[in-house]
């Protein structure tokens, strides 16, 4: 009875989903299960920072000062992480890599500006930083509400430097390359590779056991060649933006889960299915207990517009 009320609830969430979408906090706020945030050191001076509820990050600690990954979706939330930082190094914050332009990995940017850290990204995530904002900033008001966050505290910005295909940062002996595989969640997704530690942070990409939100992807084929590539690089550890540590496995599921979801969908319009109809089928059952999953028919939905009209349901404009 639950589930038929949950899947009659969904179907009328569907009719109304370009709106919902728009205005739900569809990205990292509001999550399946209270999980408390940890802190992992991956590798020495490595950390790794998972909040199941909102987004990842990560930090380098070396003798020279700090590298940062994301910020995270509020000032406030930018506080508390470089109070996790502070608990491990007292080493001031030299560089922030933003990996995309999503507001919960870089809303935070300010705290750390503030820190006078270098910003760097991708030349195109910068542009979207910019062009995307008011649809990001729209997006996120659920969460604004449901913090209690004012999103007047949100500044934009922007990267100091930017790259095209490939960036190398030393620092304090370590190195750390930034690398661009072509489209992947995103038109342009920045992979943050540690070579020596064996660890890549992948960003909007990967999530362990998570059902990304495809609505931004102009290239689902890419963003499935792009996790087998990652999966085939010398790395043992896997750090998504969202979800806990993964593995090759883990990169692999999921190469494979969107690999499901392009063709069983592909398939549905080939075959003249409605939206409805594939809700109702419901194609990926079989991932039911993947995290987001209560997300799917928005999921659908957001991937036939873009089978059926070809264009990205959430495009960068
Ligand atoms: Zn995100």
């Amino acid at each position: 009875m639950k589930s038929r009320i949950m899947r009659t609830l969904l179907c009328v969430l569907s009719l109304f989903s370009a709106l919902a979408h728009a205005q739900a906090p569809t990205d990292g706020s509001v999550q399946n299960k209270e999980i408390p945030i940890t802190v992992t050191e991956v590798a020495p001076g490595l950390f790794f920072q998972y909040h199941h509820q909102g987004s990842n990050n990560a930090w380098l600690v070396t003798d020279d000062g700090v590298l940062v990954i994301d910020t995270r979706q509020h000032p406030k939330h930018a506080e508390e992480l470089l109070v996790a930082i502070r608990k491990t190094t007292d080493k001031p914050i030299k560089w922030v890599i933003n990996t995309h332009a999503h507001g919960d990995h870089y809303f935070g940017n300010g705290v750390f500006k503030r820190e006078g850290a270098t910003f760097i990204a991708h030349r195109d995530t910068a542009g979207m930083m910019q062009s995307h904002l008011p649809i990001e900033m729209k997006r996120r008001q659920g969460f604004f509400k449901q913090t209690g966050f004012d999103p007047k505290e949100v500044q934009l910005i922007l990267p100091d430097i930017t790259f095209d295909t490939t960036a190398t940062i030393t620092l304090g002996g370590r190195t750390v390359a930034l690398l661009y595989l072509g489209p992947g969640q995103n038109p342009v997704d920045t992979l943050v590779h540690f070579p020596k530690e064996r660890v890549i942070f992948t960003g909007g990409p990967f999530s362990k056991d998570s059902w990304p939100n495809p609505s931004f992807t102009p290239s689902m084929s890419n963003w499935v060649v792009m996790l087998r590539k990652m999966a085939a690089m010398d790395v043992d550890k896997f750090l998504g933006g969202h979800g806990d540590i993964g593995n090759k496995q883990d990169v692999l599921n999921q190469a494979q889960m969107m690999s499901d979801f392009d063709a069983g969908l592909r398939d549905g319009v080939k075959k003249g299915m409605s939206r409805e109809a594939i809700f109702k089928s419901e194609p990926f059952a079989k991932y039911k207990d993947v995290r987001n999953y209560f997300r799917m028919n928005l999921f659908i939905n957001s991937y036939y517009h873009y089978l059926t009209t070809g264009k990205v349901e959430n495009a960068y404009p």
